[in-house]
């Protein structure tokens, strides 16, 4: 390592920006895991679907089949998949609208657009990366439990992809890594300014979902609100205290990312809903659409709806997490 002389350095770029441009290959990076994350989750789901349409084991609750049926047949196997599509759907959502802002913020022809999607993809690099990978733990964990006993032994694959998911939740920094780049970074440092205009976007959404009269835009909208407003809140608090008390902060920064990305794939299917509504009123690949209602809707009902429960936790419960002095651990 040249500690005897005779190694030489070159200077690649100009002083003094070295980290600036690691996070070049950084956020790229990052990103990628996010997406290694929704693949195993997809292929995880997929896997699990047809194992749960194979299984025989118990009669339905609801007495439709007289005898031992498929197990996609129980509402708990069904309340899994749901839990599985919808995290995975929502995520791959949220990905694509990084993407998206990834290339305005190169090739819009407007200077302005260029640098507000560039704010928004900087937001979205921590989200993809640790929301994504951590909701692929919990999908592929479902995963295993879809296959009962099978899922736990080797030969059907499942457990295989429980072990693959844990390593995204490490390399490419770990999702506390994630979140001290998202509260630092990201919201502190220009005030929660990128982030309220995020939440400015969803209320834009939140009004489109209200012109609809169809229930499932009801129950969204209802979930995307609360949610939205508990975002507000801890990004207040996350701006407004990082540097007087960083670690009440820092104790929620991961319960902050999470609530994030949580809001953010919700959104994104908010939006899926509202475009799904159209085209099925116009018969255009009606069952896909009506999947995506249903998914859309399962998500705000079953996993946006933990946003405010996680607000809670970050802004009021920040001294139990700091409250035992180290020698009580
Ligand atoms: C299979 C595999 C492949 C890898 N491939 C590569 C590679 O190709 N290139 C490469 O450079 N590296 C690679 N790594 C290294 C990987 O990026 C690191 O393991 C990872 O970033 C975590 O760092 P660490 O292991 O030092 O954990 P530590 O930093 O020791 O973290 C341990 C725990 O402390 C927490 N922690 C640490 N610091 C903080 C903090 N400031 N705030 C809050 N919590 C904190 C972490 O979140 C974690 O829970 C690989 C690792 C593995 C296992």
């Amino acid at each position: 390592y040249g500690d005897h002389g005779g190694a030489i350095g070159y200077l690649v770029g100009q002083e003094n920006r070295g980290l600036e441009y690691m996070f070049i290959m950084m956020n790229s990076a990052r990103y990628a895991v996010g997406m290694q994350g929704i693949a195993i989750a997809e292929r995880a789901y997929q896997h699990a679907v047809a194992y749960a349409k194979e299984r025989v084991q118990s009669r339905p609750v609801d007495g439709s089949i007289n005898t031992s049926a498929p197990i996609v047949h129980h509402p708990d196997v069904k309340r899994m998949l749901m839990t599985m599509r919808a995290y995975t759907e929502g995520c791959r959502a949220m990905s694509s609208v990084a993407a998206a802002a990834y290339d305005a913020a190169h090739h819009h022809p407007d200077a302005d657009a260029r640098k507000q999607n560039q704010a928004f993809y900087e937001f979205m690099v921590p989200l993809v990366k640790g929301y994504s990978t951590e909701m692929s733990l919990e999908v592929a964990s479902l995963g295993v439990q879809v296959h009962g006993g099978m899922g736990f032994i080797e030969e059907t694959g499942a457990a295989q992809y429980y072990r693959d998911a844990k390593i995204l939740t490490i390399y490419e920094g770990t999702t506390a890594i994630q979140a001290n780049d998202l509260v630092g970074r990201k919201t502190a440092r220009d005030g929660g300014q990128t982030a309220k205009a995020i939440a400015a976007q969803i209320e834009k959404t939140e009004a489109e979902l209200g012109k609809s009269d169809n229930p499932a835009a009801a129950a969204v909208l209802k979930r995307l609100k609360a949610a939205r407003v508990a975002f507000v809140e801890v990004v207040d608090f996350v701006a407004g205290q990082t540097k007087a008390s960083p670690n009440a902060v820092f104790a929620g920064s991961v319960p902050y990312l999470m609530l994030a990305g949580n809001l953010v794939a919700g959104w994104q299917l908010a939006r899926s809903l509202i475009i799904a509504q159209d085209l099925a009123s116009r018969s255009f690949d009606t069952d896909f659409m009506l999947a995506k209602i249903a998914t859309a809707r399962f998500y705000a009902e079953h996993i946006l709806n933990k946003v405010p429960g996680i607000r809670d936790s970050i802004v009021d419960g920040a001294e139990s997490v700091t409250a035992l002095a180290l020698d009580a651990f």
